[in-house]
């Protein structure tokens, strides 16, 4: 009987289709499912607030499914290398399994893992859970990554996308003395005043709650997503992202359950929800190969850009006090329930970056703390295509105009009047602009939109011409 196998989770925090646990359960041995907390190894991008009090409950609830599956998880805590060490002497392991993951800092430190563990005499493999494409699977015709997404996807497409999800295993053979575990509240991943009402309300962490998710949105809105998923007055979208990003449910899952739902990807809906999933692994892509992105432009044009500074108008942008009744609804969504809608990621990102024309950085740092779903690779090239420095990005000179799109989006009003109840009452007409309707109580516009419109194109003219030949790059051994 060959020893123990160790199967370290991060952003895989599921039972079904899970490689490194099925893999660690066909190996034979004992199954020792583990959890390390250590949130310096991220650097700058340690998981925030929301991210925190989702992982919390994941974690709970993979405990009880691993627990009832027979080997519970055992939670540590300290520098990945060093516990994954010591958990091998304690337990005699003879292999280390995982499910890859591509946040810049995460890739190198698993490199060394791989290097330092395999240096030990340990079998150490490494899989696929999170994408339908990795990163280095596809490349543009002259070998280099894409910046595209359309050719990106068409290369995905051709090389073809779906392959069967793996069954979750019936049985987890456990070791005979488990290891000592922390307990999850020992993480104080909690918070410690408790602000979450509005997240409890609104999600519930888990594989469970990530498959009746997807039931509900195929029985509910995926034929008609095409139109629905730009309305944020409606239940238009899956609402996936959160448990796509902890790996409760994976996107080979997904479409494996579009296909036994009997949908087909050729109709309208279902193949722009696909595509969805395909800028998930465009953004995984770009982030691979371009790991200066989190903090820095992709276009280095954008380098010398004049952003202001004013704490004054982020702190308005952040608790949604602009005057703006679309952007502040949006960004009291984003405080209360973690999520944001995409269409009004676009419209606060365009007004953050453009109207006010602070750095697109300060936009994703704040998504980064409040997000459910903050995922490194999405939120990167989500800020970067808002301030239009990104790849396959929006151009800079493309200004939203944050009334018109709430007219336009939301054209009841009833978005904004879930989030803004002091506009409860307001006519419908002048619900996205109740400055010009006089509405009595809604603070003025923080900026004038026209007059800033105009000075963000004077700032772009300022540096239109400069070079964009020389576009920072590097790829990674995977791991
Ligand atoms: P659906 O419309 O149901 O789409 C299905 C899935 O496709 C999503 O769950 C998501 O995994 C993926 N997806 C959809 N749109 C995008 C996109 N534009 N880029 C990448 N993946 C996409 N998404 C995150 O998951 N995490 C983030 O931190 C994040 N930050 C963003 C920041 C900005 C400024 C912008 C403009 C977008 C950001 N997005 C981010 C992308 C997108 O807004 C969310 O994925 C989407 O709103 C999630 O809702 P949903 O699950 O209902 O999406």
């Amino acid at each position: 009987m060959p020893g123990p196998t160790l199967v370290w989770l991060r952003q895989d925090l599921r039972l079904a289709d899970q490689p490194a646990l099925h893999a660690a359960v066909e190996r034979g041995g004992a199954v020792i499912p583990v959890f390390i907390h250590a949130p310096d190894e991220d650097l700058q991008w340690a998981p925030g607030a929301a991210s925190n009090w989702w992982l919390h409950h994941s974690l709970q609830s993979l405990n009880e499914a691993l627990n009832k599956a027979g080997s519970p998880l055992v939670v540590r805590a300290g520098p990945s290398l060093d516990t994954l060490r010591e958990l091998v002497v304690e337990t005699g392991a003879e292999a280390v399994y995982w499910n890859r993951v591509y946040e810049p800092a995460r890739v190198l430190r698993d490199q060394g893992i791989k290097a330092g563990l395999r240096a030990d005499g340990l079998e150490v493999r490494s899989f696929n859970a999170a994408l339908l494409i990795e990163p280095w699977d596809v490349e543009t015709g002259q070998g280099g990554p894409y910046r595209v997404f359309t050719p990106f996807w068409r290369a995905c497409l051709q090389r073809g996308i779906e392959q069967d999800p793996l069954p979750a295993p019936s049985r987890l053979p456990g070791p005979e003395k488990p290891p000592a575990s922390l307990t999850l509240d020992d993480l104080a991943l909690l918070p410690r005043i408790d602000w979450a009402a509005g997240l409890r309300a609104t999600w519930a962490p888990g594989e469970r709650g990530a498959q009746a998710r997807l039931e509900r949105f195929l029985g509910q809105s995926i034929t008609g997503y095409a139109d629905s998923r730009d309305r944020p007055d409606q239940d238009g979208t899956s609402g996936l992202s959160p448990h796509l990003h902890f790996g409760e449910v994976s996107p080979r899952q997904v479409l494996r359950a579009l296909r036994d739902a009997n949908i087909s990807l050729e109709h309208k809906g279902p193949e722009s929800f696909v595509r969805e999933l395909g800028w998930r692994d465009f953004a995984h892509h770009v982030l691979y190969h371009f790991p200066h992105t989190p903090e820095q432009p992709l276009n280095p044009r954008f380098e010398d850009f004049p952003w202001r500074e004013s704490e004054a108008d982020l702190a308005a942008w952040q608790q949604g006090r602009t005057g703006i009744p679309i952007v502040d609804a949006a960004m009291r969504q984003l405080w209360e329930t973690g999520w944001m809608h995409n269409r009004l990621r676009m419209v606060v990102g365009s007004f953050l970056t453009k109207n006010l024309r602070l750095h697109w950085v300060h936009g994703a740092r704040w998504f980064w703390d409040t997000l459910v779903d903050a995922d490194l690779a999405s939120n990167t090239l989500g800020w970067q295509w808002a301030g239009g420095c990104g790849a396959d990005a929006a151009p800079y000179f493309r200004i939203f105009n944050p009334q018109r799109q709430g007219e336009q989006y939301d054209p009841d009003g009833r978005f904004v009047r879930r989030f803004l109840p002091v506009l409860k009452k307001t006519e419908t007409r002048y619900i996205h602009a109740p400055g010009a309707g006089g509405t009595l109580g809604y603070p003025a516009p923080i900026v004038d939109l026209k007059a800033s419109r105009q000075a963000a194109l004077e700032a772009f003219e300022a540096i239109k011409n400069t070079s964009t030949s020389q576009t920072k790059s590097s790829s990674k051994a995977q791991t």
